[in-house]
């Protein structure tokens, strides 16, 4: 986005500075052309020449006498226009008379005005005009001089994308209702036999990164038609009306090329609803632009084979225009991937990697619940840099789980030292987590807990990974994921008698669960089964807003309150049953700095054997 902002502004400089020194040379040339060549000469040497036979003719105009000089004359040169001003004088026609010399009215100054405006407007628009194309191919851009407000789609047609289906894993129904445009696009004539109507356009809406661009590429590369695309952005030009005109030249240059499909990502950014309840004040613009996109679409035949596909992650704020019959009627969700979607993308992905025999992709697709395409792609590429980092010639499995660490938590933060003290704090407050994890029945398993500092923030972490898919969460789930969140703060209760700031991601993230249970899930006994809450922007943040009165906010906050509490306290009982345990692996976990969930549980099982007498008591 911002690289094709860039290239706006580079395009408007370049202009500038062509007019600029259109303007400068211009003017070099008029003053080299016309005031070099002309000598003001006073009245009375006018008077002078006259009497001495230098002159012979003079154009009399409103301020000045030009004077032109006989070719025999010894001290002018008729090369060069003497003039002298005009002052009043009754007897200058008869002194002209009586030396014989001819003198004429000059025509009218319009003449001049006229070749004025030429000189000082025309011609340095001209020479911009000439500058800024010879400009613009040095700079390696397209366009020319209209290309301000000509569409820019020309530079991102693609004759053929080269993407198909097959690069695309783990949205099948998406897919599944693309083929038949595919199938349109390839002969449209068999529909139009039929009489059958097909949609004109098709909007991908889902959460960034799960392959809507992709897909309307795929689409296009099925269908081996050319791909135009745009961002919405692209449209809101900050001159008014240009945004419409490249909506206009984008479906002319289509309908040249058709079969063809046009593309336009982020449609939010000019198809915003014209509600002023969602646009504070109006946006002209936006607003043409949005009415041309739209006649545009209400215009072209489809039998012609235009397909114009939009992609969105904020289809709530889409102009209900945009989605009557006729324009984008189709709607067609692509959703963020399940386990089974993650491990096709991430197989996807891996297709030309080098991978050892320790990879086992399902392994990471359980471990990156609620990762999009993008992320997955991300990490197989993390991985196998890292491999090369390291120096081997393969992908392993480790690689990957890192990978996937550093596209969750950020790389390690190897120069953040912490004192011994914060250590100690962080590793108990970790080991906080993972106990209580690993002793309530409905929390996920640990997989590994860390006191390497990362790049995101964290100090430390535990990495829970569930053993199966979840769609669904129940009661009980949610309950404990509370309890397990408030974990690292019960254990620096419980060991220090002091508490850290350490905990305020945790206990963010448990009210917001024990606030979603209360107002979304019907999970309290206060307000039973009643939405208290709406949830906006589902596809990008999904924050839910409350939808009740005032009293009720109140009421909702003392509830969650309520269940926070009760999660801590249950938090510190579990712990102050297994403080050995907590002691025990504290300590390990300051010493190694990581421990997988292996380890962890075998420290656990080991303190917590009761054919082992052992007490553990340090410090
Ligand atoms: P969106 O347009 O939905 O934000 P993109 O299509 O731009 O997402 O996805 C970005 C990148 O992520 C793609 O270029 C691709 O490498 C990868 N990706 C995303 N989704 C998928 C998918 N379903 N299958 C394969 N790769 C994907
Ligand atoms: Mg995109
Ligand atoms: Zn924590």
């Amino acid at each position: 986005m911002d690289q094709k902002k860039n290239e706006k502004y580079k395009g408007l400089l370049k202009v500038a500075i062509a007019v600029l020194i259109a303007i400068v040379i211009v003017n070099l040339a008029r003053t080299a052309l016309t005031e070099k060549s002309r000598e003001e000469v006073s009245y009375d040497t006018f008077y002078k020449m006259v009497a001495d036979g230098d002159v012979e003719k003079v154009v009399v105009g409103p301020n000045e006498i030009e004077i032109y000089v006989n070719s025999g004359s010894k001290d002018y040169t008729p090369l060069i226009r003497y003039y002298t001003r005009v002052m009043e004088d009754q007897d200058r026609t008869a002194y002209l008379l009586r030396y014989n010399v001819k003198s004429y009215q000059a025509a009218t100054d319009n003449s001049g005005f006229i070749w004025d405006i030429l000189l000082t407007v025309v011609l340095p628009f001209g020479f911009a005009i000439l500058l800024f194309s010879i400009l613009s191919r040095r700079m390696g851009g397209g366009g020319g001089i209209m290309g301000v407000g000509k569409s820019t789609a020309k530079m991102y047609m693609q004759k053929t994308t080269g993407v198909t289906f097959a690069d695309v894993a783990g949205c099948d129904e998406a897919k599944e209702s693309l083929v038949e445009i595919v199938d349109f696009l390839h002969n449209p004539g068999k529909y139009r036999e039929i009489g059958a109507k097909l949609p004109k356009g098709a909007l991908l809406v889902g959460p960034p990164g799960t392959g809507k661009t992709l897909l309307a590429k795929a689409v296009a590369g099925e269908a081996d038609v050319p791909f135009f695309s745009l961002t919405g952005s692209d449209f809101v030009e900050m001159f008014v009306g240009v945004g419409a005109s490249r909506v206009r030249d984008l479906f002319k240059q289509a309908n040249n090329v058709a079969p063809c499909i046009i593309f336009i990502d982020e449609i939010d950014a000019i198809g915003k609803t014209r509600d002023s309840r969602f646009s504070a004040g109006g946006n002209d613009e936006r607003e043409q632009t949005l009415n041309q996109l739209l006649s545009e679409m209400d215009g072209f035949d489809p039998a012609r084979g235009i397909m114009v596909l939009g992609a969105t992650n904020r289809p709530e704020i889409l102009d209900p225009a945009l989605l009557r019959p006729g324009r984008f009627d189709r709607r067609i969700v692509v959703e963020k991937p399940d386990l089974k979607g993650r491990v096709e993308i991430l197989k996807v992905h891996a297709k030309d990697v080098k991978l050892d025999s320790s990879v086992d992709f399902d392994e990471i697709g359980l471990a990156t619940s609620g990762a999009v395409g993008a992320d997955l792609a991300n990490m197989v590429n993390e991985a196998a840099i890292n491999a090369v980092k390291n120096g081997r010639k393969a992908v392993s499995q480790k690689d990957l789980f890192e990978a996937v660490e550093v596209v969750l938590v950020g790389k390690e933060k190897k120069d953040r030292i912490l004192s011994q003290e914060e250590r100690k704090i962080v590793s108990y407050h970790e080991v906080g987590h993972a106990l209580i994890a690993a002793i309530q029945k409905n929390a996920e398993p640990v997989q590994k807990i860390t006191i390497v500092p990362r790049t995101m923030g964290a100090l430390g972490y535990v990495m829970q990974v569930p053993e199966e898919e979840k769609y669904l969460n129940s009661k009980e789930e949610l309950e404990a994921m509370i309890v397990t969140a408030l974990g690292g703060r019960a254990a620096e209760e419980l060991v220090f008698h002091s508490v850290t700031t350490g905990a305020a991601n945790d206990i963010e993230k448990a009210t917001a669960v024990a606030r979603d249970m209360v107002t979304r899930f019907g999970m309290s006994e206060e307000f039973g089964l009643m939405a208290l809450a709406r949830q906006q922007d589902m596809y990008l943040t999904g924050r839910a807003v409350l939808d009740c009165g005032e009293s009720t906010a109140a009421e909702i906050d003392k509830v969650v309150a309520k269940m926070l509490d009760k999660a801590y306290a249950q938090a510190k009982e579990i712990l102050s049953g297994n403080l050995a345990a907590l002691d025990k692996i504290s300590a390990y976990l300051i010493e190694k700095e990581t421990i997988s969930g292996k380890e962890f549980m075998e420290i656990l099982n080991e303190v917590n054997d009761p054919r082992k007498e052992e007490t553990h008591e340090e410090a």
